[in-house]
């Protein structure tokens, strides 16, 4: 009898002990929701997500407000994507949390330069002199880069609740294989176009790195995040026509205003692109096929 009740507590801590873990959720702030839908899916349950910029809000020009930087006193671990607002707050954010785990998800990352200092490359040197190019931050639009920031999610969940490690290890391989589908279908997509018909052009220059991983050439509206020059606007105009392009692509939190110029002046139409969306997977398919679409 004592045997078996000897038992019974064992029965009961083992069915109790993982239902404590699960009460409390690991905390986890991030910039933007792509970033936060990566931590869910890598970390499920066990984590309870913060983000940061809102949907609807410019994620160039935020600042956080002070209860986000309460939220982020309670967490265990920040996912850093690089962005402008996440670099210039850097210093307040670790401020605010000492304890936190900063996890830089662009680590080792060989990030493009942000396309109007190709283009406007003497102007620039004229001037302002030797300032260091911007780079592109919006690393979460190409699978390429995805699959290296999952990975970083998953190594740092396992360090910072090393108990269930082995479920942040299987939710990544799980994970990893739906990038990898939306990779190949949006891969199939692109595969005939032929090269004179691969430019597309955008009002915000998001699209860098899907446009790299695909093969495209994205063509920017903005320069230097503000709306283009009579000048410019104008030579775009001119290049676009030459190229053949009939779609303007937009993003919902952005000003319209030069873009719908640009769309009405070449005949075509606005699109919208949304680098920001939640359900990364099914917005870069869609954004893919309006792409593809345009590429007609
Ligand atoms: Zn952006």
């Amino acid at each position: 009898m004592r045997k078996f009740i000897g038992f019974l507590c064992v029965m009961l801590m083992t069915c109790l002990l993982p239902g404590l873990a699960l009460a409390k959720p690991m905390q986890v702030a991030v910039g933007v929701a792509p970033v936060e839908h990566f931590a869910r899916m890598i970390g499920g349950d066990l984590v309870r997500t913060t983000v940061l910029v809102p949907a609807g809000s410019d994620a160039h020009s935020y600042e956080p407000k002070p209860s986000q930087m309460r939220a982020i006193a309670a967490a265990s671990v920040y996912l850093f994507t690089g962005l402008e607002f996440e670099q210039a707050w850097q210093a307040r954010l670790r401020g605010a949390n000492p304890r936190m785990t900063f996890v830089a998800l662009d680590a080792g990352m060989k990030k493009m330069v942000m396309p109007e200092h190709h283009e406007e490359h003497e102007e620039h040197h004229v001037a302002g002199g030797h300032e260091a190019p911007e780079l592109d931050p919006h690393i979460w639009v190409a699978p390429s880069q995805v699959r290296r920031m999952c990975a970083g999610i998953a190594d740092a969940f396992s360090k910072a609740d090393p108990a269930h490690a082995k479920t942040y290890a299987a939710n990544l391989r799980a994970y990893l294989k739906r990038v990898d589908a939306v990779d190949a279908q949006i891969r199939m997509l692109f595969a005939n176009v032929p090269a004179n018909r691969r430019n597309f052009l955008v009002f915000h220059p998001a699209w860098g790195y899907f446009a790299r991983d695909y093969g495209l050439t994205q063509i920017a509206i903005q320069y230097e995040g503000k709306e283009p020059s009579p000048k410019r606007l104008a030579a775009i105009i001119g290049d676009a026509k030459t190229k053949g392009i009939k779609v303007v692509f937009a993003q919902p939190e952005m000003s319209q205003r030069s873009a719908a110029t640009i769309a009405k002046s070449i005949g075509g139409r606005l699109v919208m692109a949304d680098p920001l969306a939640s359900d990364w997977e099914t917005n870069l398919l869609n954004v893919a096929k309006s792409f593809r679409q345009a590429l007609q």
